[in-house]
């Protein structure tokens, strides 16, 4: 299935390849042909199944197909959201996805001035995106006609019902027309939802698509305790014994990845290291032999390895754990996809324990430990830092604690929860 196959236009089948999109999600494949055709819909869907491009994209695409002969830019399509932050975010899928078409959008919210959104609205938008109760404002002082309205989209329904928008709602849909398309979004299917749905959807399809089972939940983690110098030993001797042919090994430093890589090598598997520091082209080339089976390891740091098109590796080592806890769960992410058990290994010497405290707080789990005949920890081996202090003070510098050096410079990025979550409301 591609993007070809759902009824949109050449210019939205573009915006989507523009973003390396190939193939559509579960939501996307069932709801963008229905609404293409016209259809009401109730989506039962999270974030994160690609439910914004599931409802964008062909409310884009009806909105070019019917073009109104009027003059002026009536708004023609309503996107309601609790928050101000998923409405900028939906509005940015809405300007993504709409690229290459004339359309204009804006977003409403609150917290923000009046006057310049009133200035907006005048100028005319095709798509507005907005917080219920801001919208209210604007209908009450008639600085927004939704008399026009073609296509209303509630976005998150069941967070806008918690956050006690019910009332607000319905006053937005008494200012549309009855004759319209309708899509409600909601991650539950609650008896709230199913009676807001009854009141305002005809008709309406019904997608569901599961919850998808986090890498933390199917992927069979386990952790060797080790001595520090013995965890190459160890590595070898897992890949050898357990006839692994294909396993991506992450190390904490870029240099700790090409000595690791080298050392493999001697050991008889072929490797390859893949960083921040090696060219584009060095990199897609260590991937393709991978990919190919040609490269049986390949060594990699978080950064270089983020965004790598490899799915469904049978084997994951944390050769070293990562700094921050978040970046674990990514790293185990490349195994397991698709219903394909995987496994996640994580060599962890006494200088780590803290950071594999913080991971098995993060998963709400301790992880299985076993200790390999012949590679026990020695009691006797005291930690030490990781992370040595600069000279002349200053921010962490980690230091790979088996040859160090060479730290990619990485800010923390934001968890999707973090960026998920719903700071304020997105109200007046
Ligand atoms: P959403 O559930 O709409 O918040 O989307 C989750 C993430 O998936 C967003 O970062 C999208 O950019 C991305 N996404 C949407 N559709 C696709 C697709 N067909 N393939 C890959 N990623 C996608």
């Amino acid at each position: 299935m591609s993007f070809n196959d759902l009824g949109l236009s050449a210019a939205l089948v573009r915006a989507v390849t523009d973003q390396g999109y190939t193939t559509p999600t579960p939501v996307q494949a069932q709801a963008i042909p229905a609404i293409v055709e016209g259809s009401d819909l109730i989506g039962i869907a999270q974030t994160g199944t690609g439910k914004t491009a599931g409802f964008t994209l062909p409310m884009l695409h009806r909105l070019m197909e019917h073009r109104p002969e009027s003059k002026g830019r009536p708004v023609r399509a309503l996107i309601l959201t609790p928050t101000r932050e998923l409405a900028a975010q939906v509005q940015e899928s809405v300007k993504t996805y709409g690229n290459h078409l004339p359309l204009k959008s804006a977003t409403i919210f609150g917290g923000v001035g009046m006057q310049p959104q009133i200035q907006t609205l005048r100028r005319g938008v095709d798509i507005l995106v907005a917080t219920p109760g801001r919208l209210l404002d604007h209908l009450r002082q008639g600085t927004v006609d939704l008399s026009r309205v073609e296509t209303l989209v509630l976005d998150e329904a069941d967070r806008m019902l918690d956050m006690g928008f019910i009332h607000d709602i319905r006053k937005v849909i008494a200012a549309v027309p009855k004759q319209r398309q309708t899509l409600l979004f909601s991650a539950t299917f609650s008896d709230e939802i199913r009676k807001l749905a009854g009141g305002m959807l005809r008709s309406p399809q019904h997608v569901e698509v599961e919850r998808k089972a986090s890498a933390a939940e199917i992927v069979t983690q386990t952790v060797h305790p080790v001595s520090r110098g013995n965890k190459r030993a160890l590595l070898s001797n897992l890949i050898g014994e357990g006839g692994w042919k294909q396993v991506l090994v992450f190390t904490r430093t870029k240099h700790g990845a090409d000595r690791l890589a080298e050392q493999l090598e001697k050991d008889g598997f072929s490797s390859s290291a893949i960083h921040g520091n090696k060219s584009q082209g060095a990199r897609t080339r260590a991937l393709s032999q991978f990919k190919q089976g040609r490269v049986r390891v390949l060594v990699a740091t978080d950064i270089a390895a983020r965004g790598l098109d490899i799915d469904q590796l049978p084997h994951v080592v944390n050769y070293e754990l990562p700094n921050v806890a978040e970046d674990y769960v990514h790293r185990i992410g490349r195994t397991g996809r698709a219903g394909n058990e995987g496994k996640a290994v994580s060599l962890v010497c006494v200088d780590e324990l803290n950071l594999l405290k913080g991971i098995e707080r993060l998963l709400n789990r301790n992880i299985d430990k076993q200790i390999i005949a012949g590679f026990e920890p020695d009691p006797r081996e005291k930690p030490e830092p990781l992370f040595k202090k600069p000279k002349g003070g200053g921010g962490r510098r980690p230091q790979g604690n088996n040859g160090g050096g060479g730290q990619q410079g990485r800010g923390r990025r934001p968890s999707q929860g973090q960026r998920s979550a719903a700071p304020g409301r997105g109200g007046r």
